[in-house]
Protein backbone atom coordinates (compact mmCIF):
# COMPACT_ATOMS: atom_id res chain seq x y z
CA UNK A 1 0.00 0.00 0.00
CA UNK A 2 1.25 3.60 -0.70
CA UNK A 3 0.76 4.65 3.14
CA UNK A 4 3.10 1.90 4.21
CA UNK A 5 5.53 2.72 1.82
CA UNK A 6 5.40 6.43 2.58
CA UNK A 7 5.72 5.50 6.14
CA UNK A 8 7.97 4.01 5.96
CA UNK A 9 10.21 5.88 3.81
CA UNK A 10 9.49 8.92 7.08
CA UNK A 11 10.79 6.68 9.58
CA UNK A 12 13.72 5.94 7.32
CA UNK A 13 14.25 9.96 6.90
CA UNK A 14 14.11 10.65 10.53
CA UNK A 15 16.54 7.90 11.14
CA UNK A 16 18.93 8.63 8.35
CA UNK A 17 18.92 12.65 10.16
CA UNK A 18 18.48 11.81 13.91
CA UNK A 19 19.03 15.20 14.27
CA UNK A 20 16.39 16.85 11.51
CA UNK A 21 13.89 19.15 12.73
CA UNK A 22 11.19 18.82 9.79
CA UNK A 23 7.89 20.39 8.97
CA UNK A 24 5.34 18.71 6.79
CA UNK A 25 6.59 20.02 3.65
CA UNK A 26 10.22 18.92 3.92
CA UNK A 27 8.76 15.63 4.57
CA UNK A 28 6.73 15.89 1.29
CA UNK A 29 9.42 17.34 -0.84
CA UNK A 30 12.28 14.51 0.56
CA UNK A 31 9.55 11.93 -0.48
CA UNK A 32 9.02 13.31 -3.77
CA UNK A 33 12.57 13.13 -3.98
CA UNK A 34 12.66 9.32 -3.74
CA UNK A 35 9.88 9.20 -6.53
CA UNK A 36 7.64 8.80 -3.54
CA UNK A 37 4.45 10.92 -4.17
CA UNK A 38 2.35 11.54 -1.56
CA UNK A 39 -0.01 13.95 -0.68
CA UNK A 40 -0.05 16.82 2.14
CA UNK A 41 -2.68 14.86 4.04
CA UNK A 42 -0.99 11.51 3.92
CA UNK A 43 1.69 13.12 5.65
CA UNK A 44 0.05 14.83 8.14
CA UNK A 45 -1.44 12.15 9.28
CA UNK A 46 1.31 10.24 9.24
CA UNK A 47 3.65 12.76 11.18
CA UNK A 48 0.43 12.46 13.74
CA UNK A 49 0.68 9.07 14.24
CA UNK A 50 4.29 9.08 14.46
CA UNK A 51 3.90 11.88 17.07
CA UNK A 52 1.20 10.18 18.90
CA UNK A 53 2.94 6.86 18.99
CA UNK A 54 5.69 8.82 20.64
CA UNK A 55 7.65 8.49 17.99
CA UNK A 56 8.32 12.26 16.90
CA UNK A 57 8.30 14.88 19.19
CA UNK A 58 6.20 17.94 17.62
CA UNK A 59 7.27 21.97 18.21
CA UNK A 60 5.41 24.54 16.85
CA UNK A 61 8.06 27.59 15.41
CA UNK A 62 7.12 31.33 15.60
CA UNK A 63 5.48 31.02 12.01
CA UNK A 64 2.84 28.31 13.67
CA UNK A 65 4.05 25.46 11.34
CA UNK A 66 4.89 22.43 12.84
CA UNK A 67 7.97 20.35 12.98
CA UNK A 68 9.39 17.21 13.91
CA UNK A 69 12.03 15.23 15.28
CA UNK A 70 13.08 12.01 16.28
CA UNK A 71 11.84 11.41 20.47
CA UNK A 72 15.00 10.97 22.79
CA UNK A 73 14.92 7.41 22.77
CA UNK A 74 14.98 6.63 26.05
CA UNK A 75 12.17 8.99 26.11
CA UNK A 76 13.83 11.51 28.32
CA UNK A 77 14.84 14.82 28.24
CA UNK A 78 14.66 16.28 24.43
CA UNK A 79 17.72 18.51 24.16
CA UNK A 80 17.41 22.19 23.20
CA UNK A 81 16.30 23.24 19.95
CA UNK A 82 17.41 25.97 18.50
CA UNK A 83 15.26 28.13 15.89
CA UNK A 84 15.75 30.84 13.61
CA UNK A 85 13.74 33.71 13.50
CA UNK A 86 14.64 34.68 10.03
CA UNK A 87 14.28 31.42 7.80
CA UNK A 88 12.12 29.67 10.82
CA UNK A 89 14.75 26.52 10.07
CA UNK A 90 15.20 24.91 13.63
CA UNK A 91 18.49 22.88 14.45
CA UNK A 92 19.37 20.05 17.56
CA UNK A 93 21.54 21.53 19.87
CA UNK A 94 24.18 18.16 19.27
CA UNK A 95 26.91 19.40 20.73
CA UNK A 96 28.46 18.76 24.36
CA UNK A 97 25.34 16.57 25.07
CA UNK A 98 26.88 15.65 28.41
CA UNK A 99 27.21 19.29 29.17
CA UNK A 100 23.24 20.27 28.12
CA UNK A 101 21.81 17.20 29.91
CA UNK A 102 23.64 17.73 33.29
CA UNK A 103 22.07 21.53 33.01
CA UNK A 104 18.85 20.26 31.97
CA UNK A 105 18.95 17.53 34.89
CA UNK A 106 20.14 20.77 37.20
CA UNK A 107 17.27 22.23 36.05
CA UNK A 108 14.72 19.64 36.81
CA UNK A 109 15.89 18.77 40.10
CA UNK A 110 15.81 22.69 41.36
CA UNK A 111 11.91 22.23 40.43
CA UNK A 112 11.45 19.04 41.99
CA UNK A 113 13.07 20.41 45.35
CA UNK A 114 10.51 23.17 45.57
CA UNK A 115 7.95 20.47 45.05
CA UNK A 116 6.62 20.92 41.03
CA UNK A 117 6.17 18.03 39.98
CA UNK A 118 5.27 16.45 36.00
CA UNK A 119 7.59 18.71 34.78
CA UNK A 120 8.12 18.22 30.69
CA UNK A 121 10.92 20.36 29.48
CA UNK A 122 10.57 21.69 26.03
CA UNK A 123 13.53 24.07 25.68
CA UNK A 124 14.09 26.57 22.29
CA UNK A 125 16.58 28.84 21.87
CA UNK A 126 15.83 31.91 19.40
CA UNK A 127 18.20 33.98 17.08
CA UNK A 128 19.40 34.30 14.01
CA UNK A 129 21.09 31.22 12.70
CA UNK A 130 24.84 31.53 11.13
CA UNK A 131 23.35 32.06 7.72
CA UNK A 132 20.69 34.51 8.13
CA UNK A 133 23.46 36.47 10.81
CA UNK A 134 25.70 36.59 8.23
CA UNK A 135 24.95 36.02 4.14
CA UNK A 136 27.86 36.73 2.70
CA UNK A 137 30.14 34.49 4.75
CA UNK A 138 28.38 31.34 3.51
CA UNK A 139 27.13 32.09 0.72
CA UNK A 140 28.11 29.24 -2.08
ZN1 LIG B 1 18.23 31.47 9.43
Amino acid sequence: MRSTRASQAVLALFAAQPDAVLSEADVERSLLAQGIVVNRVTVYRLLNKLHAGGVLQRSVDAGRVARYLRAAADGGTPLPRFECDGCHQQIRLAGHQDQLQTALQALRQELQAAGHAELRLDLAVRGRCAGCADPSAHAA
